[in-house]
């Protein structure tokens, strides 16, 4: 057969919904898919009626598990295309794609092309029957098949069997930038996964207490955030050392307030970062409930310090099922190593689990925290990362 070339056919979701924005949402998640792939030599990316089409690349699994990681993408399938006007030859490529399979199929056709002599339900009957012909380890099941194979008749005819399924989602960069304040734990990066998901572009903000906390420690949060890149892209870092704002509430102020002191000066620091950057939203890895500092009361007096909305992806989440994701994507083996954080170094003997905001208020007059945390962000310092920084880390 003369004209016949594999390529890789993605299928998008979400973005079918967005009317008028649709070609803005549309070259965002080209853009995206293009960057994902730039690594294979040769990969082209184009967008033709509804799907978007990777040729050069043939079915390269790891061009295809990149397109997975995109958001905005639903599903990834490696696909043949010919030429569309010889049914026979349609036909004959289907039993080539179905010979080795065995158990129940079904085949659904689809026709963009309205001229084409034949509709939709007669073209999956023909193939049908042409499959079910050469292959006596096959049946029909229209309900419920083992595989489906899928024959959509466009510019030219595409044949496919196998489906993967890709996170949904929107295309990161079509729906803004927040700040992630980005500890070494599991949560935070969840939080960030979560975020860009929904087509937000992420940035990150790291405390850091040096020499209570180690370079060891850094360098895991400098990982998370290469892990992060797989799915957010380009992540610009910023590290902002926290060292002496800790050592004066620890001095000056209650010792049950403590972590709710520190919480409060980190998003003030944050959201100045956030909105030197451009920013319009922060985003925290807190739960209800999780530790003292996540009761509704501690929430309420962090919020009080914030005019920026403060996403918070898993505040509802059980710890297991945000272990669940913390797997799926590939943090969680980086983020249990067992490097000391800052909120570990300085905790309170007695943490206060329903602080009143005017009680911290009024704690806080005790440390000049404008002047500090004006020389903290003076002296922070930022790392751009990049999507495949990910190679870079030590898996486990
Ligand atoms: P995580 O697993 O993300 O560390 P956690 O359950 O340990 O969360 P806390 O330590 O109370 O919770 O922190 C709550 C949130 O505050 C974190 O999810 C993160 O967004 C932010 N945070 C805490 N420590 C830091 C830090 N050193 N740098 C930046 N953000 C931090
Ligand atoms: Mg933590």
């Amino acid at each position: 057969m003369e004209n016949v070339e594999k390529l890789i056919l993605i299928r998008f979701g979400e973005i079918h919904l967005k009317g008028q924005n649709r070609p803005y949402f549309e070259n965002m998640l080209q853009r995206r898919i293009r960057e994902a792939v730039a690594f294979y030599e040769g990969a082209r990316v184009s967008r033709h009626d509804g799907r978007y089409f990777v040729r050069g690349a043939e079915h390269n699994p790891e061009v295809i598990e990149k397109i997975c990681r995109v958001f905005g993408v639903h599903s990834v399938c490696p696909a043949v295309q010919m030429p569309k006007d010889s049914f026979e030859d349609i036909c004959e490529m289907a039993c080539e794609l179905m010979k080795d399979e065995k158990g129940s199929f079904k085949v659904h056709a689809r026709r963009s092309d309205k001229r084409y002599p034949m509709g939709s339900p007669e073209i999956a009957a023909k193939v049908g029957e042409a499959v079910l012909n050469a292959n006596e380890n096959l049946h029909v099941d229209i309900k419920n098949p083992d595989t489906r194979l899928e024959v959509e008749i466009r510019d030219k005819a595409f044949l496919y069997s196998k489906v993967y399924m890709a996170r949904g989602g929107m295309p990161v960069g079509s729906n803004g930038k927040a700040y992630v304040l980005l500890s070494g734990g599991i949560d935070s990066p969840v939080a960030a996964y979560m975020t860009a998901k929904r087509g937000v572009h992420i940035d990150a903000v790291h405390f850091d207490s040096p020499p209570y906390t180690s370079a060891r420690s850094r360098q895991k949060v400098i990982d998370l955030a290469k892990l992060l890149t797989d799915y957010c892209g380009s992540i610009r870092l910023h590290i902002v050392p926290f060292t002496e704002i800790q050592q004066e509430i620890y001095e000056k102020c209650p010792d049950e307030e403590l972590t709710i002191l520190m919480r409060r000066s980190m998003m003030r620091i944050a959201q100045a970062i956030a909105i030197e950057g451009n920013g319009t939203a922060l985003v925290t890895g807190e739960s209800i409930g999780q530790v003292a500092s996540q009761t509704l009361e501690s929430l309420a007096s962090t919020n009080d310090v914030c005019a920026l909305p403060v996403i918070r992806p898993l505040i509802c989440f059980d710890k297991s099922e945000i272990m669940e994701v913390a797997r799926d994507i590939g943090t969680y083996e980086t983020s249990i190593l067992p490097y000391e954080d800052c909120c570990t170094v300085f905790v309170p003997r007695h943490p206060k689990t329903h602080p009143k905001i005017e009680d911290v208020r009024k704690s806080e007059e005790n440390v000049d925290f404008a002047a500090l945390e004006a020389r903290a962000m003076e002296q922070a310092t930022f790392m751009d990362l990049h999507l495949g920084d990910s190679h870079e880390v030590e898996q486990y």
